[in-house]
């Protein structure tokens, strides 16, 4: 399988275990990131998501290496964590504009070369949060519920044309982004899942790869979960 995926943010955490997952896979495999390293066999260009112009020249400089971009994994994200009422503005926007407007920005310029194949796979990467809300985390929640939103409204407009848009949800996830808990939060929130452990990156690329695939052709406007079962039902 060589077709060419793009995955945001593939240098560290679960996007750069979603690329592995995808060159061990065969894929030709591409990533917008703004630092860092990639993982072996991945073309990067980089590109803050939250600049429209840089984001369509990274996708027009790796559309020349590879052909058109067939897989999106739009996973780039952020956290500003803090309670309701001392969230600042530009915690809420920054985390919008990131989590929200950079992905549209990503699915936008995808979409075109999906269309003119006629075929297309945005896999967008949510959170348990943004179904079940988190204490904390308005911004956040509030951007990871928005993909949902997005994510069905592509599958209602691109449907027809051979094109499947989905959002994994996951649950709590061993990163930078979750390394910053206190042990005690760690503690509170693993006795609250019913796996009773946080997940791997893999676990999450393993769901990409699947949303990816031939196989999951008819799969479209689904939220999968990848979370141990704390978000069941939602
Ligand atoms: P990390 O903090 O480990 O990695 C985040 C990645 O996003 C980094 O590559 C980072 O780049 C990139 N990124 C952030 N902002 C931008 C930007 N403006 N432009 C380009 N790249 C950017 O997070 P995770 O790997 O844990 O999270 C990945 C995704 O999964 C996020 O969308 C997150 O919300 C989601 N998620 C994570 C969960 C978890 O428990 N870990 C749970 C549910 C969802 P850089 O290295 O330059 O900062």
């Amino acid at each position: 399988m060589s077709r060419h995926v793009l995955v945001t943010g593939a240098n560290r955490g679960i996007g750069r275990s979603i690329a592995e997952g995808f060159v061990a896979a065969g894929y030709t495999v591409s990533s917008i990131h703004r630092s860092g390293e990639l993982p072996e066999g991945v073309t990067g260009a980089i590109a803050d998501i939250t600049d429209t112009d840089a984001v369509n020249a990274a996708f027009d400089a790796l559309e020349e290496q590879h052909g058109r971009v067939e897989i999106l994994v739009a996973n780039a994200g952020i956290t500003r964590d803090g309670l309701l009422m001392r969230m600042t503005d530009e915690d809420f926007a920054d985390v919008l504009e990131t989590n929200l407007t950079g992905t549209f920005r990503c699915v936008r310029r995808a979409s075109q070369s999906m269309i003119r194949q006629r075929f297309g796979r945005i896999v967008l990467v949510g959170s348990v949060v943004g179904l079940l809300g988190n204490p904390g985390q308005v911004n956040y929640s509030s951007s990871k519920a928005a993909l949902m939103g997005m994510a069905r409204s592509i599958t209602r407009e691109l449907g027809a044309r051979g094109i499947t848009a989905n959002v994994i949800a996951p649950g709590f996830i061993a990163t930078d982004m979750t390394a910053e808990l206190g042990e005690d939060t760690v503690k509170q929130y693993e006795g609250s899942i019913p796996a009773k452990r946080f997940g791997a990156p893999e676990d999450v690329a393993a769901a990409a790869l699947y949303l990816a695939s031939d196989a999951a052709g008819y799969v479209s406007g689904a939220v999968i979960p990848v979370d141990g079962g704390l978000g069941m039902g939602h």
